[in-house]
């Protein structure tokens, strides 16, 4: 038996308005090739780098988000390679001395207890251009370059090899995703190419504690490729360990459908030549400075998490799902906001009610429409207002249902939806009981059968009484005087 030996490098793209050392745009999503360039992305002669603050500090975000140290002192360096997607003929990045260190994140995978994987450091670096290459109609290959990415922030965290399956590789990714998005530092959007994957797998034999020889696979685009490509791999190398093949040391890339295919070997080691970079000051951090950032952090998903929990009386399972992104769980809290603090009832019924909305027909319109909650036109109050409505009797349980759904067509809030639809409840007794009479009246064989003890008949009755006055029907109120009626007809 093996054990599975997996650390992770996540190369991210930060959320800032600039490039990393010029003043460019650095949102060039959906620009046209070099437009976004200037002399010094482009590395014109004479040009000096100035450090963008905002990328430091989300770096310093993120890393203390993963529970990392920061050190006072920290500096660039020039990581030097022949691949000609730098005009500069290097990276800035950072070598010995990173912006932060050793911190961890907690994975947790379906049934198997929480796995922390260290962190061993978040640091900073520069995006570099993007080669296209291409085959003329003269058969000739060709390159394009397009400078637009060149010089974006890249933020790079590195892992431990902590991680000890493919399913927990990916947990640690769609967590650390989540977390990015919290804090807002990136879009770490796999499929848009912010937010990339790189995986180092080996194994050993199940009690070893030696690393076997590191397999970096690239090329991945999706969590379910990075969990597929790693899968793929386990098998391979299991499979070649058990015929007593030695695995090399060597870069892969996935290909789906195929599988990791071999690219580069790196037995002959072929280290980038580091040198400090002497265009950029070192960057020094008081503990006040990073204090300051501290303050700045939301509060982190795992935590949110446990105070829905406590606070609201969720369920871990609908805590989970309300603190999934920042903005649902924003939306959540701003609607049970709506109950008067000091009114605890009214408080324990938004917090229960506005969670079953909020997890049944709302994520389901949502899903259907392939919105966001950002996107929906429902407000937090309208929602709050709407189970007020229930709660107060104006409307039905079964009425709420399509008031909701005009709320999230249109926006109108719920009284004025109910006014608009003509559903408020009925709630008289001489109205319900003027309906249960004409559903026993046209019903005779279903009455006759309830009488001769058959019980479904009644909710078949009960049915069509609510058909009859459009869901708007308190059910237990129904279901009463029907059955009273029934029992002093018989
Ligand atoms: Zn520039």
């Amino acid at each position: 038996m093996y054990e599975t030996v997996i650390g992770l490098e996540v190369h991210v793209q930060l959320l800032t308005q600039r490039k990393m050392f010029c003043g460019c745009s650095a949102a060039y999503a959906d620009a046209p090739p070099n437009t976004h360039v200037c002399p010094i992305c482009m590395a014109l002669p004479g040009v000096l780098p100035v450090i963008n603050e905002k990328a430091v500090e989300y770096t310093v975000m993120t890393a203390l988000a993963l529970n990392c140290t920061i050190p006072a002192f920290s500096k660039f360096d020039r990581k030097n390679y022949p691949y000609p997607d730098l005009l500069k003929g290097y990276q800035i990045s950072q070598f010995d001395l990173p912006l932060s260190q050793n911190g961890w994140l907690d994975v947790e995978v379906e049934g198997a207890p929480v796995r922390r994987c260290g962190i061993t450091r978040v640091h900073l670096e520069e995006d570099t251009a993007r080669l296209t290459h291409k085959t003329g109609e003269d058969g000739q290959s060709y390159s394009l370059l397009d400078l637009n990415r060149s010089g974006v922030p890249l933020m790079e965290i590195v892992s431990e090899p902590d991680l000890r399956s493919p399913e927990e590789a990916r947990a640690y990714l769609v967590k650390l995703r989540q977390i990015l998005r919290y804090i807002g530092v990136s879009k770490a959007n796999m499929e848009e190419g912010n937010f990339r994957c790189d995986a180092n797998v080996s194994l050993r034999p199940q009690g070893s504690t030696a690393l076997g020889a590191k397999v970096e696979v690239k090329n991945m685009n999706s969590f379910r490729a990075v969990e597929n490509a790693l899968r793929f791999e386990v098998g391979r190398q299991t499979r070649d360990m058990d015929a007593g093949t030695r695995i090399p040391q060597e870069t892969r890339g996935w290909v789906e459908g195929e599988g990791t295919i071999s690219q580069r070997s790196k037995e002959e080691a072929n280290d980038y030549r580091y040198f400090p970079e002497p265009d950029l000051p070192p960057i020094t951090m008081s503990a006040a400075a990073v204090d300051a950032i501290r303050a700045r952090l939301p509060e982190l998903p795992d935590t949110r998490r446990q105070r829905f929990e406590q606070e609201y009386g969720l369920s871990p399972y609908e805590a989970n799902l309300l603190t999934e992104t920042r903005a649902r769980a924003d939306y959540y809290e701003r609607a049970v906001a709506q109950a008067p603090a000091d009114d605890a009832d009214r408080r324990r019924l938004a917090a229960r009610e506005v969670a079953n909305w909020m997890i049944g027909d709302f994520a389901r319109l949502l899903h259907a429409a392939g919105l966001e909650i950002d996107d929906a036109r429902v407000s937090p109050a309208s929602l709050y207002d709407m189970i007020g409505l229930i709660a107060g009797g104006t409307i039905s349980a079964s009425s709420a249902k399509s008031v909701f759904e005009e709320m999230f067509r249109t926006g109108t809030p719920p009284a004025e939806v109910v006014r608009e639809l003509g559903l408020q409840q009925i709630s008289g007794a001489d109205e319900i009981a003027a309906i249960v009479d004409q559903v026993v009246a046209a019903n005779a064989k279903p009455v006759a059968e309830y009488r001769a003890g058959k019980q479904e008949a009644l909710k078949f009755l009960v049915g069509q009484a609510m058909r009859a006055s459009r869901g708007r029907i308190n059910a237990a109120a129904l279901t009463e005087m029907l059955e009273a009626k029934l029992r002093e007809e018989a």
